[in-house]
Parts: structure tokens; C-alpha cells; sequence
């Protein structure tokens, strides 16, 4: 049995003050679906502040990145044991930002995903093809190679304890939504994956979300696919109204 996950990927947006007035809003408005599972990732340097604003409520605590080591002479770098500390759940890893934007390779995002696992947090990893990749016909081999090399090495227990996020890179932040049915063919061949490498059983746990400019009008469409256990929301996680819509707008845990 898979409950829905929604999470809000809050990127580096918003100052303090915006961000705890987000949180505040989400946590006063937010009717809790018992069948769901809710999470927000805001910039780091906010993560302490916005923690304590979703301290004891449903609203659970993600980040957006950390480092694969756990302590030492790495400036600027934050470990899993600190996300711990500040009470995150959630981690997103391998997001297409951090891979195209800032040259994050499968190995790298791989010993994050071990790091995250091993001091207890839940690692969200994400794959995707670009425009071209799906385009030249591509993007199940670029899925498959970016699952392979990400989650390397994990045990049956480790991929247990671990979300993925399919986020077609041309549809995050453009406004172009994937249509449930691509999404839903990416993610039965995700969950595949699992089964050949794993088993089935472990397959039929493992939450798998789609990203991707999802808004409340599209949430329910996708949300709907058999193998679609969530959403992963950027743009539209900003602003209360939506990211509260789109939590309205998805149903019931999938069996
Ligand atoms: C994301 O950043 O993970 C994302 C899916 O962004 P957006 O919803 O804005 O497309």
C-alpha cells in the first residue's frame, strides 16, 4: 500500500519572513488528508525557522540538497545528520536543477542517497529526460540509466525507505505539463525497475512522484495514474492557495 506524498520544493525562493508567512498559512489552512502524506523543502538557511513553524503539525520538513559526507573540511556543505538535527524527513537528491545546472553526476547523487539512508532520512530522487532526449526517442534508456547509477548499491530495505520523483526536465517550471499517460508509462517502467532488481513486493511500496509544473487544474488528472504517488511541486508550492489545491484535488492511497 502506497500513501500519496506531496511535496513542495521551494527552491531558492522566498526571504524569512515570506517563508514563515508560507508555512504559517499552509499549517492554518491545511484540512489533512489522513490517507497523505505532506512535506515543504525551503532554502536551507530557513529550514530551522520554517521547522519551527511545522514543529507537531501534519506538515512534515524536507531540504533540497546535502552533502555526502558526514562531517569534516567541506565549507559550505551540509550533512544528512544536520538535516536530522533540524528535524527534516525528506530529502530531495538528483534534482535536474542540481544535475544540468550544477553538473551533479549518478555517482555523486548515488553517495548522497546512501548518506541520507544511512543517517535516516528519506531520500527523493529524481530522474528525468530533457526535451532532446524525449525527442530522440530516448527517454526511457536516460530514466533507466539515471535509476541505475543514482540508486546503486541500495539494499531491499534501503530502496524501501526511498521515494523517486520522475520530472521530465522540459516540463519543470514551463508551464508544459507531461500528460498523465507519459507520465504514467515512465513510471510503470520505473516501478519495473524495481521489480527486476528487487522484488515485487518491495516495487508495490516504493512511492513514485511525478514533477513537473503541476498545478491544482492538472494534479488530479495525473494523480490518477496507477502508478503516480505524488507530486513533487515547484512553482505552485509557493503561493498557500495552490499547493493547498493541489493537496485538495488528489485522492486516495494506492493499493
Ligand atoms: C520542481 O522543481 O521539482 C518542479 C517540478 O517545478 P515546477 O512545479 O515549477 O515545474
Amino acid at each position: 500500500m502506497r500513501r500519496l506524498l506531496i511535496v513542495g520544493n521551494w527552491k531558492m525562493n522566498l526571504d524569512r519572513q515570506a517563508s514563515l508567512a508560507l508555512a504559517k498559512g499552509l499549517v492554518e489552512r491545511l484540512v489533512m488528508p489522513t490517507d497523505m502524506d505532506i512535506a515543504i523543502c525551503p532554502p536551507a538557511v530557513y529550514l530551522d525557522a520554517v521547522g519551527s513553524v511545522v514543529n507537531q503539525t501534519p506538515v512534515q520538513l524536507g531540504a533540497q540538497d546535502m552533502y555526502c559526507e558526514s562531517n569534516g573540511a567541506f565549507t559550505g556543505e551540509i550533512s544528512a545528520s544536520m538535516l536530522v538535527d533540524l528535524g527534516c524527513r525528506y530529502v530531495i537528491l538528483g534534482h535536474s536543477e542540481r544535475r544540468h545546472v550544477l553538473g551533479e553526476s549518478d555517482p555523486q547523487i548515488n553517495s548522497k542517497v546512501l548518506a541520507a539512508l544511512a543517517a535516516g532520512l528519506i531520500p527523493i530522487v529524481c530522474v528525468g529526460e530533457t526535451l532532446d532526449e524525449r525527442e530522440a526517442g530516448t527517454t526511457v534508456e536516460v530514466v533507466r540509466r539515471q535509476f541505475d547509477g543514482s540508486m546503486a548499491g541500495l539494499t531491499t530495505y534501503q530502496i524501501s525507505r526511498t521515494v523517486l520523483a520522475y520530472e521530465p526536465v522540459w516540463a519543470i517550471g514551463t508551464g508544459r505539463v507531461a500528460t498523465p499517460e507519459q507520465a504514467q508509462d515512465v513510471h510503470a517502467d520505473l516501478r519495473m525497475m524495481i521489480e527486476k532488481r528487487y522484488n515485487t513486493d518491495v516495487a508495490s511500496v516504493v512511492p513514485i512522484q511525478y514533477g513537473g509544473s503541476v498545478k491544482p487544474e492538472n494534479a488530479a488528472a495525473l494523480l490518477s495514474q496507477p502508478d503516480i504517488d505524488g507530486a513533487l511541486v515547484g512553482g505552485a508550492s509557493l503561493q498557500a492557495e495552490a499547493f493547498l489545491g493541489i493537496v485538495a484535488e488528489s485522492k486516495e492511497e494506492k493499493v
